[in-house]
């Protein structure tokens, strides 16, 4: 039984939740405590009491703790990989690339904690100095979704710790492994009792606290757009800081000058590795006229190539889809593309089980052609392995399709055409754009975020990330 982590202290739950590999749903990875909201109340307690120190705290002390946090995920990769593999369903190498960046971002934020900025400015004012400094804002709320059970988290809690905040830390229901095995570095770490906080439980109860109670200073939240208006609304209505980072409907804009095998292999990593869980995953295929035939023989070709099987196994492509409920979804789309006039290209059919006969989530990568924009493939996220295809006349089509969206979160754009990249960087109604690259895959020391229904709120990740974890002061002096 994995515990939450409060004040300092392995606390049970009031119920337990059953953690199922969806690769083997046989295979119960483990069972986790459920805190309830008297719990979470407990939780920002102990962070609130523990502020006013941790605030404090000396750049050295942070920077310490951050760098052997990171080190020891990084030491830890492959085992704390398999677990995210075996509970979340994305292939080894890519879960072991995700902790990897967990690594990683808590490295850079150790490094941020000793570069607190500053300004010093004189005043309009004969004698007066005038300082600008940044400092923490207290108790932060994390909620966070499953898709990136370590990439996530690590990207909120490691800015939150290296500014002076204390947190509590609620991880998605469906992959409380990663979470806790996360938590318990950080429970080693030598941070003071209360300054992290692990409360794994259900949105409804765990997260409403953190919407809602008065001590919470701040709220980040990932997750889907449903839930981050929720978030929203509770943070407006007692005036707490929050950040929003929601779904997509990316765009991936293939020209008629394009090369097909970067075009192609653009496509299928970001439409269809990571199982297409991803926020920036290119559901969307933008293709020119003079290209689509060949572009969609070539995807089809190569998606026969693709493995789907068991996440952990050597030489899988695809692992499996989170859950049932996911799986559902991502079925009912295809057939919702079909019943709108759209046609199935290849995939898209649940597999009952893999070729070792073990019982999972598995589904065919799907490609949907002779699609048109207002479809509802084309404008609701779907997230899962499913691609639709639309045909541009030109660049501004394709342009001006690829803008047809109530989401703005990452874009791309093949081509070997330097003005249509550049005026596309510039053009595009996306926080993220790519050129020559899929959607998905990104740096971790560089801002992160979308437009429009995509996000809310700051930047997360880079030196951006300071906007959301601190407050500004403006201080005047005359000496
Ligand atoms: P979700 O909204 O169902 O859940 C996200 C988190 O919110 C979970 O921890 C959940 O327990 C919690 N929650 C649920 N109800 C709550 C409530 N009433 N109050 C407080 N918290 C509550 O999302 P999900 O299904 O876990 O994740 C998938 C979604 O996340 C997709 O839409 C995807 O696009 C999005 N996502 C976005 C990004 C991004 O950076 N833009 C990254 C990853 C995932």
């Amino acid at each position: 039984m994995f515990k939450n982590f409060i004040a300092g202290e392995w606390l049970d739950g009031a119920r337990v939740s059953r953690n199922i590999n969806p690769s083997d749903t046989r295979d119960l990875v483990g069972e986790y405590a459920q805190a309830d909201a008297a719990q979470a109340r407990l939780a920002v307690a102990s962070a609130e009491a523990a502020f006013p120190a941790w605030s404090l705290s000396t750049p050295q002390q942070r920077f310490d703790i951050l760098d052997a946090v990171g080190s020891e995920i990084l030491a830890r990769r492959t085992e704390i990989g398999d677990l995210l593999a075996r509970e979340e369903g994305k292939t080894l190498p890519e879960a072991v690339g995700e902790v990897t960046r967990a690594g990683h971002i808590f490295k850079f934020f150790a490094g941020e904690a000793l570069r607190p900025g500053g300004e010093l400015l004189p005043s309009v004012r004969p004698g007066v100095g005038v300082e600008i400094t940044r400092e923490a804002l207290g108790v932060i709320g994390i909620i966070t979704p499953w898709n990136f059970p370590i990439a996530i988290p690590a990207w909120k809690i490691a800015p939150a710790l290296a500014y002076g905040n204390c947190v509590v830390f609620k991880p998605a229901d469906l992959v409380p492994g990663s979470a806790w095995a996360l938590a318990e570095i950080l429970s080693r770490s030598g941070l003071p009792q209360g300054v992290f906080n692990l409360v794994m439980g259900r949105g409804s109860e765990v997260g409403t606290v953190l919407l809602e109670d008065a001590r919470v200073s701040a709220v980040t939240f990932t997750g889907s757009v449903g839930t981050g208006q929720k978030v929203a609304a509770a943070c407006v209505a007692r005036m707490a800081k929050f950040q929003l980072e929601m779904g997509g409907k990316n765009p991936l804009i293939v020209l008629d000058d394009a090369d097909l095998d970067v075009a192609v292999n653009c496509a299928v990593q970001s439409g269809f590795y990571s199982t297409g869980q991803r926020c920036t995953a290119s559901s969307r295929v933008i293709v020119s006229e003079g290209l689509q035939q060949r572009f969609v023989a070539a995807m089809v070709e190569k998606m026969k190539t693709l493995k789907v099987g068991n996440a952990r196994q050597t030489g899988i492509d695809i692992g499996p889809v989170v859950d049932q409920t996911q799986l559902n979804q991502d079925l009912d789309y295809v057939r919702i593309a079909q019943q709108e006039g759209a046609s199935l290209a290849f995939g898209g059919e649940a597999l009952a089980e893999n070729a070792e006969g073990q019982p999972g989530f598995y589904l065919r990568p799907a490609l949907i052609t002779e699609t048109s924009p207002e479809m509802r493939i084309n404008r609701e996220e779907v997230f899962g392995p499913v691609v639709s295809v639309q045909t541009a006349r030109d660049y501004e089509h394709a342009l001006a399709l690829a803008n047809d969206t109530p989401f703005g979160l990452a874009a791309g754009i093949v081509t070997r055409s330097l003005n249509h990249a550049t005026h596309f960087k510039r053009h595009s109604q996306a926080g993220m754009v790519m050129v020559n690259l899929p959607t998905a895959g990104v740096d971790y020391h560089v801002p992160f975020g979308g437009r429009k229904g995509s996000s809310y709120g700051s930047r997360e990740q880079g030196r951006y990330a300071a906007e959301f974890y601190t407050v500004v002061k403006t201080a005047y002096t005359l000496p």
